[in-house]
């Protein structure tokens, strides 16, 4: 996968690129990942990519002129063929469409991803209208510039990438995922995967640290009781904290007995 970044301030992203998962797919050549200038491409002596709003008001708007070329200079696919060439151009944005889950699994299929970073007061609609082929939003907040959102779209759409984390059956069973129950693998820990829900709980040694303990169930070595354990406890993280999540997931009639049985 190719993944460009277009972003005035392109040392913003030596910390996120050079750590971890994304730093080791890009030595493996999984992911090539390029950070762009915009400043390269604006046309005077002093670099100006910015320029104050038609109708008045405050701040400062990204001009258009050095997106387009910066986009054009990379040679990807128009508009119209990029999904046959399984290219995508986003501009990150707090008006976009919601990035998820399911749009980072989307993403993580193409080929190649641009991804447009906004600064001050936004970026000329124009570049939304005619250039972008999609506008995404990390949250309902408003950041003061594109950058982390790319961050976080690049962390999470690389490590869907085949062969970027060690054991690829373990973002399968993650928060979110909607792999149908038993999808991802044999044992205990990858039958219970999230189909849409949150992760279960977590535990590691030592059993007991300062007196806090681990359920007995994990120790058990029963792998059906561990596999209902986490799927109830599943549940109930995902009623407690988002149960908006429950309206787009199927329960099983085991999973409405873990949750009936769950006090
Ligand atoms: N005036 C804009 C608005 O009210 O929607 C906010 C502009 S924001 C200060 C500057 C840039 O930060 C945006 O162009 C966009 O690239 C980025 N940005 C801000 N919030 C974002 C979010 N929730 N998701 C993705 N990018 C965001």
């Amino acid at each position: 996968m190719k993944i460009d970044i277009v972003t005035i301030f392109p040392d913003f992203f030596r910390g996120p690129l050079e750590h971890g998962i994304i730093r080791r797919a890009r030595e493996a050549g999984l992911a090539t990942i390029e950070v762009h200038d915009l400043r390269a491409f604006a046309h005077d002596r002093h670099k100006t990519v910015d320029d104050r709003p038609f109708g008045g008001g405050e701040g400062m708007v990204l001009k258009p002129e050095p997106i387009f070329e910066c986009i054009e200079a990379m040679g990807v696919a128009s508009r119209e063929g990029r999904s046959e060439a399984r290219q995508s151009v986003i501009l990150l944005s707090a008006q976009g469409k919601r990035f998820d889950q399911s749009v980072a699994n989307e993403l993580a299929a193409m080929e190649r991803i641009v991804l447009i970073c906004g600064r001050y007061e936004g970026v000329d609609e124009r570049v939304g209208q005619y250039l972008a082929d999609r506008e995404l939003s990390i949250g309902d907040y408003v950041l003061s510039g594109g950058e982390l959102g790319a961050a976080v779209i690049v962390d999470c759409i690389t490590r869907l990438i085949p062969g970027a984390v060690g054991n690829q059956a373990s973002t399968q069973q993650e928060s979110f995922t909607t792999f149908s129950q038993g999808q991802a693998g044999d044992g205990p820990s990858s039958t219970c995967t999230s189909g849409g829900l949150l992760d279960y709980p977590h535990y590691t040694r030592p059993a007991d640290f300062r007196g806090m303990g681990v359920p007995e169930v994990l120790a058990s070595g029963n792998h059906e009781e561990i596999r209902r354990w986490r799927r109830r406890t599943a549940l109930e993280k995902t009623l407690r904290n988002r149960p908006d999540l429950l309206e787009s997931v199927v329960l099983s009639e085991e999973d409405k007995k873990l949750l009936g049985n769950s006090d």
